[in-house]
C-alpha cells in the first residue's frame, strides 16, 4: 500500500525526546506543512531519566513521563503514528517503508532513533531475556516489569556500576530491596569520572546498605528447575549471588542500522554536521543516535543526555526550517542518586588535575577538571547554584587558579567573571 503523494511532508522517525522536541520546534520555526512522528513504543514522546528514579519508585505514573500531553500534538497538528516501526528508507525515491508494509513518502526526513541498552554477552544472556525476571532497562515497559517486583526482602542484583545501575540500585533499596551492584571494572562510573568521584558514590552507595562489588565479572547464570526464572548470578572467583530480579545497565548502542541500511554515514551513530545535517542534505539527525562535532571538545563525539536530545532536535528543526544554526552547546548531564543531586558539565577525559571544592563529607561540593591548567569539565553534589556558574566557566575554556577554585571563601561567580564565548578546545 503507498499514500498518495504531498509535495511537503516532513517526518521524524524516532519518537523520544528527541523526536518528540524536534517536532513542536519545527512548528516554533515556521514550519506550517505537514508533519509526522513515527514511534515504535506505544508511547507518547516521554522523558526517561526518571525510568530509574521516580517512576521505578512508583512515585509517578507513565503518563506523566510525557513530554507533552495528546491535545498539544492535536494543537499543533503534529500527526502520531505509534507502534510502527521504520524498516527502510528508499532515500533515491524519499520513502520510508514501515514494519506493515505501508510506505510513504517524506519531502524532508529527521532521523531520531536514540538508542537501545546494551545486551550481555555471556552464554546465558538470551535465554535469561525470556524468564520473568531478567530485565534490561531503557523504556516504560521495562520498567513496568521491574517495579511491580520491588517488594521489601526481595533480592535484587544489578549488573553494571554506571549511572543507570546505580539509580536503580538507590530507587530498590529506597522500596526495602535487598540490592547487590556487580561492577566489572576496579570502580563504579569509571568511565565518566575521577577515582575521588567514584569512593564517594561506592561509600554513599554502602552506606545506604548497597553490596557493592567492583572488579567482578558475570560468568553465567543459573535457573530454576522450568528455566523460566533467574535463580543466582554467578561471578569470577566462584562467586554466587542468590537473585529474585536481575537488572542490567552496561550501556547502550546507538540505533543506526535503519540509517546505514539507507546509505548514511554511520561512525558510532549517525555522522551529522554542526547543523545536524546527515550525508544527505535533506535528512537530519538529533540526540543519543548521532555523532557530532563538538565545538567545546574540538572533536566528534556521541552523547547520551537529554541536554543534547532537547539542543540537538532545535538545531535539527531549524536546519529543516532553512534557518540553519550551528550546534555549540557545552555537554551537561545530571544523575540523581539517595538525596545527593549530581550535575555534571564538559567532558572529563583527559584532566590531569583534580580540583574539591567543599567537602565531600558534607555530600556537598564541585569536583573541577582541569587539563593544562584549563577547566573541561565540573561535577557538583547538591550545589545547584554554583553549578549554572561552572557551566558557564567550562564553556569558556579558560584557566582558572586551582587554589581559588578550592577556596570556599572565593564566591564562584567572582572566578567566573563576565560571561564568555565558547572557544575550541585544542
Ligand atoms: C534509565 C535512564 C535514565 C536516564 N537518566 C538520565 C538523566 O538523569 N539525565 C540525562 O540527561 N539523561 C538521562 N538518560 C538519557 C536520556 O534519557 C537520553 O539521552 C534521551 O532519552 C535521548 O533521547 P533520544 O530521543 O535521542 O532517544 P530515545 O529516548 O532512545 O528515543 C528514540 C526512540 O526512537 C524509537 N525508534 C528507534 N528506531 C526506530 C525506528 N526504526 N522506527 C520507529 N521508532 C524507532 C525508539 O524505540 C525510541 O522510542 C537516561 C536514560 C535512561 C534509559
Amino acid at each position: 500500500m503507498s499514500d498518495t503523494h504531498t509535495e511537503d511532508h516532513i517526518y521524524i522517525v524516532g519518537a523520544g525526546h528527541a523526536g518528540g522536541e524536534l517536532a513542536f520546534a519545527l512548528r516554533q520555526q515556521g514550519y506550517a506543512g505537514p508533519l509526522t512522528i513515527v514511534g515504535d513504543e506505544s508511547h507518547l514522546p516521554y522523558q526517561r531519566p526518571p525510568l530509574s528514579k521516580a517512576y521505578l519508585k512508583g512515585e509517578c505514573e507513565a503518563t506523566s513521563l510525557y513530554l507533552r500531553q495528546l491535545a498539544a500534538y492535536e494543537k499543533a497538528n503534529i500527526s502520531l503514528l505509534l507502534s510502527r516501526r521504520v524498516e527502510r528508507i528508499d532515500r533515491a525515491n524519499k520513502k520510508l517503508v514501515f514494519d506493515d508494509g505501508r510506505e510513504v513518502t517524506y519531502s524532508k526526513l529527521a532521523l531520531a532513533t536514540g538508542g537501545r541498552a546494551r545486551r550481555m554477552t555471556i552464554n546465558d544472556a538470551t535465554r535469561a531475556e525470556g524468564t520473568s525476571n531478567f530485565r534490561y532497562l531503557r523504556n516504560i515497559d521495562d520498567v513496568m516489569a521491574i517495579r511491580s517486583r520491588f517488594e521489601a526482602g526481595q533480592r535484587l542484583v544489578v549488573i553494571g556500576g554506571g549511572y543507570v545501575g546505580l539509580e536503580v540500585a538507590a530507587s530498590a533499596i529506597a522500596r526495602g530491596v535487598n540490592v547487590t551492584v556487580l561492577e566489572a571494572l576496579p570502580r563504579v562510573l569509571a568511565r565518566v569520572t575521577a577515582p575521588q568521584m567514584s569512593q564517594f558514590y561506592e561509600k554513599v552507595h554502602r552506606d545506604a546498605g548497597v553490596d557493592l562489588r567492583t572488579n567482578i565479572e558475570v560468568t553465567h547464570l543459573e535457573f530454576n528447575a522450568t528455566g523460566d526464572a533467574v535463580t543466582a548470578v554467578h561471578c569470577t572467583g566462584g562467586v554466587v549471588i542468590p537473585a529474585d530480579y536481575v537488572v542490567v545497565g552496561i550501556g547502550l548502542l546507538p540505533n543506526t542500522e535503519v540509517a546505514q541500511a539507507a546509505g548514511l554515514d554511520v561512525d558510532n551513530g549517525i555522522v551529522v554536521n554542526e547543523y545536524a545535517v546527515t550525508s544527505d542534505p535533506d535528512i537530519v539527525a538529533a540526540g543519543d543516535c548521532t555523532n557530532h562535532p563538538s565545538v567545546f571538545c574540538g572533536r566528534r563525539i556521541r552523547l547520551e543526555s537529554v541536554p543534547n536530545a532537547v539542543e540537538q532536535a532545535r538545531v535539527a528543526a531549524a536546519s529543516l526550517a532553512g534557518k540553519p544554526k550551528a550546534y555549540e552547546s557545552v555537554p551537561w548531564f545530571w544523575s540523581d542518586q539517595y538525596d545527593l543531586k549530581l550535575q555534571m558539565t564538559g567532558l572529563s577525559q583527559g584532566y590531569d588535575q583534580f580540583v574539591l571544592r567543599g567537602s565531600m563529607e558534607s555530600k556537598s561540593f564541585a569536583a573541577f577538571y582541569l587539563k593544562q591548567g584549563r577547566l573541561i569539565a565540573v561535577d557538583a553534589v547538591n550545589r545547584a547554584q554554583e553549578f549554572m556558574v561552572a557551566k558557564r566557566m567550562v564553556a569558556a575554556c579558560k584557566s582558572f587558579d586551582p587554589a581559588a577554585l578550592a577556596d570556599e571563601s572565593v564566591p564562584l561567580k567572582t572566578l567566573a567573571g563576565p560571561v564568555q564565548p565558547a572557544a575550541p578546545q585544542a
